[in-house]
């Protein structure tokens, strides 16, 4: 299997660290709103990850951080007057109930940065420590200039480093230097006592501190957004190779491209987002599921509801093809000849860098092949198909099957029905047309 690493801007052969053992790191969310589907996008993309190397037999141990002490935090805080510990909380429980409505359930652990503070400070003692850190009035900072080989990830140079989201008018040696420690500001922001004064870790260590603790200085597999490798992956290379004085900290960097609008990537600043909330009222989880990874996790993916649609269609077609195929699975090991090439090809573009539309294309190809003479195929044949499109399901996160509607679904259906009648009887017209609009809403007609 090859894997494309942002590090070697190559696809390289997969070889893990420990035999079957990856051990892959995220970066999660900032906890101070709601997900949007970009974040979707992403984690529905590494989630999938996760599923084809099990699949492949792998043992994953998958960590998210989850920044919970952040200026974005502090500031909701602020205008909010909501703690921001208790606004962190509630955004961080929102966003796991927004990735287990999208079948994202394949993080391990979920690591916050504010039950991780022992581990920052001894990182940042023993960077200070090795002559990579100092220490002035208002922090502690990383010295950019004692680390020749920042920028290796990004192939950016220390100038660029301007941008960083740390950087403000500040007592560092040098403009690029970024901060491991923030020193108190204010009396209302939340802060922790530190050899330096009380205070809070700056954005990028909170990463290393946390893998260093689980997986060590080195791991298999990091990933995030793309609009993290500079400044912040490329800082945590600085931080934890500067502390360890082994390279690579990781060998594959893997970053998934923005889902965008209109052109422009999809953003809390730019006021042109969808929170994935927002999206389920709409859609089901599985379309949104199935139409990310109807494009490859690097690329950018343009969001609009006709691409939705396109999606759903698709999915039904697939739901479909799978219905016609009247058998159980069972242990038994089938093989068909026409489904070969076709099953061959969603493994070889599953093993060329997660090529999932690739894969999605080869069930395409075989459905092509296969469906005007399926009822001649020998039931053997129809195990062989439906236990692959099976194996293709679980990887993509999603089902084949159609659901059924439930005999009890009916029972409910007409009592909401009754109900209504007696409203409308009685005049009460805003509370039965409610009804009759949140059905339609639900895919019901109502005919009166
Ligand atoms: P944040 O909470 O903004 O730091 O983002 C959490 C993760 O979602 C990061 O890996 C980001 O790169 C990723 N992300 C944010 N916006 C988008 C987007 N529009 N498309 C894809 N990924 C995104």
């Amino acid at each position: 299997m090859e894997i494309y690493s942002t590090l070697t801007r190559s696809k390289e052969n997969f070889v893990t660290i420990n035999d079957n053992r990856v051990n892959l790191f995220v970066c999660g969310p900032t906890v101070y709103d709601d997900a949007h589907i970009g974040h979707g996008r992403t984690y529905i993309s590494f989630d999938t990850i996760k599923r084809y190397l099990e699949f492949k037999g792998y043992a994953v141990f998958y960590i998210q951080n989850v920044t919970d002490i952040d200026d974005k935090i502090i500031n909701r805080s602020k205008e909010s007057g909501i703690p921001a510990d208790v606004l962190a909380r509630k955004f961080e429980k929102r966003y796991r109930e927004d990735m287990h409505k999208l079948n994202v359930d394949g993080v391990n652990l979920f690591a916050r940065a504010t039950d991780h503070v022992p581990e920052i400070l001894d990182q940042i003692q023993r960077l200070i420590d090795k002559g990579y850190a100092y220490e002035t009035e208002d922090g502690v900072y990383f010295e950019i200039d004692k680390f020749p080989e920042f920028g290796k990830l990004s192939n950016r140079n220390v100038e660029e480093l301007e941008s960083h989201r740390d950087l403000a008018d500040t007592t560092k040696k040098n403009p690029q230097d970024f901060a491991l420690w923030k020193k108190r500001e204010g009396v209302d922001e939340p802060t922790w006592p530190s050899p330096w004064g009380d205070g809070r870790p700056g954005w990028h260590i909170e990463d290393t501190a946390i893998t260093e603790f689980y997986f060590g200085p080195q791991y298999d597999a990091h990933g995030g957004g793309l609009d993290l490798i500079f400044p912040h992956h490329e800082a945590e290379i600085t931080q934890m190779e500067a502390v360890s004085g082994k390279a690579p900290m990781v060998k594959f960097w893997l970053h998934t491209g923005f889902l965008n609008v209109n052109g422009e990537k999809m953003s809390k600043s730019l006021h042109n987002f969808i929170t994935i909330r927002e999206l389920l009222e709409d859609w089901d989880a599985e379309t949104f599921r199935f139409f990310v990874l109807s494009t490859h996790y690097r690329s950018p993916i343009d969001f609009s509801k006709d691409s939705l649609h396109q999606s759903e269609k698709s999915l039904d077609r697939i739901r479909k093809y799978y219905e016609l195929l009247d058998v159980e699975v069972d242990d038994g090991e089938y093989e068909c000849d026409a489904l070969a090439p076709h099953k061959k090809e969603f493994f070889d573009s599953m093993d060329d860098d997660f090529n999932t539309p690739k894969a999605i294309a080869s069930i395409f190809g075989l459905i092509n092949d296969t469906k005007n003479d399926l009822s001649d195929y020998s039931d053997e044949d129809k195990k062989a198909i439906k236990a692959f499109l099976d194996d293709a399901a679980h990887i993509f996160g999603v089902s084949f099957e159609i659901e059924e509607v439930s005999a009890g679904s009916d029972d409910l259906l007409n009592l909401i029905s009754e109900v209504r009648s007696e409203l409308r009887a009685n005049k009460q017209y805003d509370l039965s047309d409610k009804i009759r609009d949140n059905l339609q809403a639900l895919g019901y007609e109502i005919n009166d």
